[in-house]
C-alpha cells in the first residue's frame, strides 16, 4: 500500500491536489481537518472541543488528533492506498504516524511539500472564506494559522528529509501544472 501526506502551509492546495490525486489513483483520503469540521457538525465532544482550537487557528492537542487519525486508519479496508491531507502537523504526529504504519509493516513512501509564498497564501484563503463559510477564513486567523505553521508544523520537513521521502513541489501557477508535479513523484515511488 501507498502512504502518501501531503503537506504544506494552510491554503497550498492541499485539499485542492487531495481531490485529483483521488480522482486519478483512487487512493483514499484522510483530511484531519475535514474530520474535525464534521465532529463540529455532529455536535460531538470532539468536535466542540476542536472547535475552540481551532477557532483562534491553533492545533487540535497531538493526542486527540493522533487517537482520531488511528481510528481512521484503521477503518480502512482494501485500499491501495492513503493520502493523508494536514497530518502530521507536528514531529510529535510524524513520529506517531511511523508508529502506526510500521504496525502493519508500512511506512510514508513519499511527502509532498507543496510550496507557495506567504502573500499568495494569504490572497488564497481571503478568496475562499467568500465561499467557504470556514470560521477560520478571516485575516486574523489565518495569520495565526500560517504562524503556526512556521512555528509547529514546519519542522516537520526536516523529519521527512531525515526519512529520505521529502519531495518539495512547486505549488503555485496552474493548478494542473502543479498536478503533473505530484504525479511524477507519486509514480517514481509506486
Ligand atoms: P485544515 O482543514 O487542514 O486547514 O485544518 C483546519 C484546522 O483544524 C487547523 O487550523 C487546526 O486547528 C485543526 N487541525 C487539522 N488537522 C490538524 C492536525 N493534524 N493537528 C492539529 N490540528 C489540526
Amino acid at each position: 500500500m501507498l502512504n502518501i501526506v501531503i503537506f504544506g502551509p494552510p491554503g497550498s492546495g492541499k485539499g485542492t491536489q487531495s481531490e485529483k490525486i483521488i480522482e486519478k489513483y483512487g487512493f483514499a483520503h484522510i483530511s484531519t481537518g475535514d474530520i474535525l469540521r464534521n465532529e463540529i457538525k455532529a455536535e460531538t465532544d470532539l468536535g466542540k472541543k476542536a472547535k475552540s482550537f481551532i477557532d483562534k487557528g491553533e492545533l487540535v492537542p497531538d493526542e486527540t488528533i493522533i487517537d482520531m487519525l488511528e481510528k481512521k486508519l484503521e477503518s480502512l479496508e482494501n485500499v491501495d492506498g492513503v493520502i493523508f491531507d494536514g497530518f502530521p502537523r507536528t514531529v510529535e504526529q510524524a513520529k506517531a504516524l511511523k508508529k502506526m504504519l510500521q504496525k502493519r509493516g508500512e511506512d510514508v513512501n513519499v511527502m509532498l511539500n507543496l510550496e507557495v509564498k506567504r502573500q499568495e497564501l494569504i490572497d488564497r484563503l481571503l478568496k475562499r472564506g467568500q465561499v467557504s463559510g470556514r470560521s477560520d477564513d478571516n485575516l486574523e486567523t489565518i495569520e495565526k494559522r500560517i504562524n503556526v505553521y512556521g512555528e509547529q508544523t514546519a519542522p516537520v520537513i526536516d523529519f521527512y528529509k531525515e526519512e529520505g521521502t521529502y519531495r518539495p513541489i512547486t505549488g503555485e501557477g496552474e493548478i494542473d501544472d502543479i498536478f503533473g508535479r505530484i504525479c511524477e513523484a507519486i509514480d517514481s515511488v509506486k
